[in-house]
């Protein structure tokens, strides 16, 4: 799969953290890829309820599978923000970005 930063075939699919959740994660710029419920998978019972009702600037990066521009959100509760594809609701997420996200959700509820 194409990198919507590099540019480049460079991500690799990986399971998360024992999570059993397989994400597509870039090698060269350590940026993650969660198709659309795979954050919420992750999340579990921490996961926001509308993430998409906060869609915010068009971005520059386009979906890897659906080649459309994404847009900029900042994701519920934390200072992360991410791109979101309006078609399949795939989360791009820039390094450390996902860590973030789990880390400030978790501590939070
Ligand atoms: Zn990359
Ligand atoms: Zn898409």
């Amino acid at each position: 799969m194409i990198c919507p930063k590099c540019r480049e075939e460079s991500m690799q699919t990986v399971e998360y953290e024992n999570s059993k959740v397989q994400i597509d994660r870039c090698d060269i710029c350590d940026g993650v890829w969660l198709d659309g419920n795979e954050m919420d998978q992750i999340l579990g019972k921490y996961s926001p309820q509308y993430v998409s009702t906060l869609y915010g600037d068009a971005s520059k990066r386009l979906c890897p599978h659906c080649r459309k521009n994404m847009f900029i959100i900042k994701y519920p509760d934390t200072y992360a923000e991410v791109e979101m594809c309006c078609s399949c609701k795939g989360i791009w997420l820039d390094a450390f970005e996902m860590e973030e996200i789990c880390m400030v959700r978790k501590h939070k509820y």
